[in-house]
């Protein structure tokens, strides 16, 4: 078998010597790949122009999988993943057990923040709220001590109130122009997100020869970027 040929069946064979990372595709791959070259963990394939899940790295002892977005604290906490980068949304929408959140990257930042249609006046009664983050909204609006309705949705959410499914929309907003193309306005902000590095507990303790280095560069990268 020729070079490359290896390290593909090492990645996808019995890895439990190594550290499988958890990313997702878009924002969070972008802009934690420069966080991981200060750990000289790089690519040998760019994943947004490939069909593969998993991929080896010029770190010997690093592979990464490539995943929804809302998948990452499960691969994560189940272990079939040791660490993770996932958004502190999916987070405490997710709820994450058995992870330790070890670092926050300050990457793939924004709001999460209710919207309306430009203008509109509140309708009496109980708000119908359309969103993908059915706990986080219940949770919100309960400690405003209001009683709503939430419609679970998986995207889009800005189209909701726009064809009468729903008053607003809880959802994560950068620069609002998603939610001004579509006539829509930024209400109330209901927390800050960032992306946070996850690790599994039992990895945190049995793989710390790997991990130990790795965090400490990420680390280092992250208070560089910051100054
Ligand atoms: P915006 O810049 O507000 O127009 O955001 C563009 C779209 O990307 C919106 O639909 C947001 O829901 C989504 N979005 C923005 N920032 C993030 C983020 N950090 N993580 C996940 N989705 C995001």
């Amino acid at each position: 078998m020729n070079k490359k040929g290896s390290v593909v069946s090492d990645v996808l064979g019995n890895f439990d010597h190594g550290l499988t990372l958890a990313l997702s595709k878009g924002r969070i791959l972008k802009e934690t790949l420069p966080l991981l070259a200060n750990a000289n963990i790089a690519l040998l394939e760019d994943p947004e122009h490939s069909r593969k899940l998993i991929f080896p790295t010029t770190h010997p002892h690093v592979r990464i999988l490539i995943l929804r977005a809302s998948d990452v604290p499960t691969y994560v906490e189940n272990g079939a993943a040791d660490i993770g980068v996932a958004g502190k949304d999916v987070l405490m929408e997710h709820g994450a057990h058995n992870v330790y959140e070890l670092l926050d990257l300050k990457i793939a930042r924004c709001r999460l923040m209710t919207a309306g249609k430009v203008g509109a006046v509140r309708p009496a009664g109980r708000l119908k709220i359309a969103t993908k983050y059915v706990h986080l909204t219940r949770q919100y609006f309960a400690g405003l001590g209001e009683q709503v309705d939430v419609i679970k949705l998986y995207g889009s959410m800005e189209l909701a109130p726009l064809v009468g499914l729903g008053d607003l929309i809880v959802d994560v907003v950068d620069t609002g122009n998603t939610l001004r193309a579509n006539g829509l306005e930024p209400l109330e902000e209901i927390c800050k997100i960032s992306s946070r590095l996850i690790v599994n507990k039992a990895s945190f303790k049995r793989k710390q020869a790997v991990l130990g280095p790795i965090l400490a560069q990420l680390e280092q990268a992250v208070a560089a970027k910051s100054v």
